[in-house]
C-alpha cells in the first residue's frame, strides 16, 4: 500500500520544513518528501493543495477513562474525537479505576488500545499506590510494562520526601515526572478561582498560589535531586514566572497549558456552566496574557487537551457538585489557532511545534516529525476555515464542551497514522 499526499503546504519544525511539497509514504512509513514526486501508476493520490500538512499531532495529557469508566468513555471513542481534532498520538493519564500504578493495567492499556484504537496511545504510570501520595509505585516495573512517564495527575504528591524519592528513581530510569500541582489544604472544599468573580457569586476559591507554591517546591526538588520535571495544566502568572526562572538557571523542567486556560477567564462562571468547572480552575485576565507570554517566549513547551470526559448526568448538578474537567481532543487545534495564530501570540509553525515536537522530545517518542523512515502519521487540516462547534460534532462519549457554540479556526480534513487513512474530508473512515 503505497500513498501520495500532492501539493499540501508541509510543516515540520524539526526538519525545518515549510513548503509546498508531495509526501510519498509506502507501508507505513515516510518514503520521500519533496516537490513534484512521481508514483507508479497503484499508488493512491490525496490531493490537499491550500491545506496544512504536519507530523500528527499529540495530545500528552488524556483522561480515557478505560478501564473503570467506560461510561464516560473508551479507547474506541476517545479515538474517533482524537482523529476528528487531527490528534494521531493520545497519552493516557494512570488515574483510571484501578490506576495504572501495577504492570497488569498498563499492559490492559496497551493490549486492548491497540485491538481497538487507531490512534496510538500511549500510557503513564502512576508514581504512588493508588495514586494516594503514601508509598511510591514500582516505578521500574511500570517503566518495563511500556509506560512512557509517571504521574499522579488529578492528585498531587503531597510529601516532599515521597516526591524527593520519585524523582530520584525517575532520574535513575531517564523517564520524566509530569507533575499536577495543588496545595490541597490551599484548594480544599473549592471549585473556582479565587477572586471576584467567587466573591460575588459566594464560592469559595482556590487562590493562584495553591498552584505556584507546589511549582515552586517541584522545581527546588528538580534541582536538589537532577530529575526531569513537566508541570501539567499551567494555569497562572505566578507558575508560568517560576518556569521561565527555573528554565534560565538551566533547571531540567518543561511545561504545558490548555486551550481554556488562554481562552477564557473565571467571570464566564457567572453563567454556572459547570463545563467550566476544571481543575486547575480558569484564572483571571492577567493570568490569560502571562500564559499567551509563556507560549510565546518558549517557556510552556506543549499545548494539551486534559481531555476529562464526565457524562451528562454528572455535570448536570449545582455547580459546586459537578465533578472537574471538560473534554477537549475536537477543540484543542481550532481553538489554539483562533486564539494564538489569529492574534499573533504564535507562528502557525510555532503552534505545530507545540503539538507535535516538542511533545515527543518531553516524552522521547519517536513521533512528532516526517523524517524519512518514520512512521506515517500525519495531519492535514485547512488553517482557515472558520466554522461553528456544534454538540452534533462531538465524537467523545461524553459531551461536557463549554466550546459548544464557539467560532473554531482551522478546520482538520485528513488523519492518517500508519500509513492509512482514517479521517478523510473530515469524516471518519475504516480506514
Ligand atoms: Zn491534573
Amino acid at each position: 500500500m503505497s500513498l501520495l499526499v500532492k501539493g499540501a503546504k508541509v510543516i515540520d519544525v524539526k526538519q525545518n520544513i515549510n513548503d509546498y511539497l508531495d509526501v510519498f509514504v509506502k507501508k507505513g512509513k515516510i518514503v520521500d518528501i519533496k516537490k513534484n514526486i512521481s508514483a507508479p501508476k497503484t499508488t493512491k493520490v490525496l490531493e490537499a493543495k491550500g491545506k496544512i500538512l504536519t507530523a500528527g499531532l499529540i495530545d500528552m495529557h488524556t483522561h480515557l477513562r478505560e478501564p473503570g469508566r467506560e461510561d464516560e468513555e473508551t479507547f474506541f471513542t476517545a479515538s474517533k474525537a482524537a482523529l476528528k481534532g487531527g490528534f494521531t498520538s493520545l497519552v493516557a493519564m494512570a488515574n483510571t479505576e484501578p490506576p495504572a500504578d501495577n504492570q497488569g493495567v498498563i499492559e490492559f492499556v496497551y493490549s486492548k488500545s491497540k485491538k481497538e484504537s487507531p490512534v496510538n496511545i500511549f500510557c503513564i504510570g502512576a508514581v504512588t499506590r493508588s495514586l494516594k501520595g503514601e508509598n511510591l509505585a514500582d516505578l521500574a516495573d511500570l517503566k518495563k510494562a511500556g509506560a512512557v512517564a509517571f504521574s499522579d495527575d488529578g492528585h498531587c504528591v503531597k510529601d516532599s520526601q515521597i516526591a524527593r524519592m520519585a524523582f530520584e528513581y525517575a532520574k535513575m530510569l531517564n523517564m520524566v515526572i509530569i507533575s499536577h500541582c495543588e496545595d490541597t489544604d490551599l484548594s480544599a472544599g473549592a471549585c473556582v478561582n479565587e477572586g471576584w468573580t467567587s466573591t460575588k457569586l459566594g464560592f469559595r476559591g482556590i487562590p493562584a498560589q495553591s498552584e505556584s507554591i507546589m511549582v515552586a517546591r517541584d522545581i527546588q526538588l528538580a534541582k536538589l535531586t537532577g530529575a526531569r520535571v513537566h508541570f501539567a495544566h499551567v494555569s497562572c502568572r505566578e507558575s508560568v514566572d517560576l518556569i521561565r526562572e527555573a528554565k534560565k538557571e538551566k533547571i531540567a523542567v518543561t511545561c504545558e497549558t490548555c486551550p481554556h486556560y488562554f481562552t477564557f477567564s473565571d467571570e464566564v462562571i457567572n453563567t454556572f456552566n459547570t463545563n467550566f468547572k476544571v481543575k486547575p480552575p480558569l484564572r483571571n485576565s492577567k493570568d490569560i496574557k502571562a500564559i499567551k507570554r509563556g507560549l510565546a517566549d518558549g517557556t510552556i513547551d506543549c499545548i494539551v487537551t486534559d481531555h476529562a470526559p464526565h457524562t451528562e448526568a454528572e455535570k448536570d448538578v449545582e455547580f459546586e457538585y459537578a465533578p472537574f474537567g471538560m473534554i477537549g481532543l475536537e477543540t484543542a487545534l481550532g481553538i489554539s489557532i483562533r486564539e494564538l495564530v489569529g492574534t499573533k501570540v504564535l507562528t502557525l509553525e510555532d503552534l505545530i511545534k507545540k503539538f507535535t515536537v516538542a511533545p515527543a522530545i518531553i516524552l522521547n517518542l519517536k513521533k512528532g516529525s516526517l523524517e524519512i523512515g518514520s512512521d506515517a502519521d500525519i495531519t492535514i487540516f485547512e488553517s482557515e476555515t472558520k466554522w461553528t462547534f456544534t454538540k452534533k460534532d462531538i465524537e467523545s462519549k461524553s459531551k461536557n464542551s463549554p466550546f459548544i457554540g464557539e467560532e473554531l479556526v482551522g478546520r482538520v480534513s485528513e488523519v492518517i497514522i500508519g500509513g492509512k487513512l482514517f479521517l478523510k474530508r473530515g469524516v471518519l473512515s475504516g480506514a
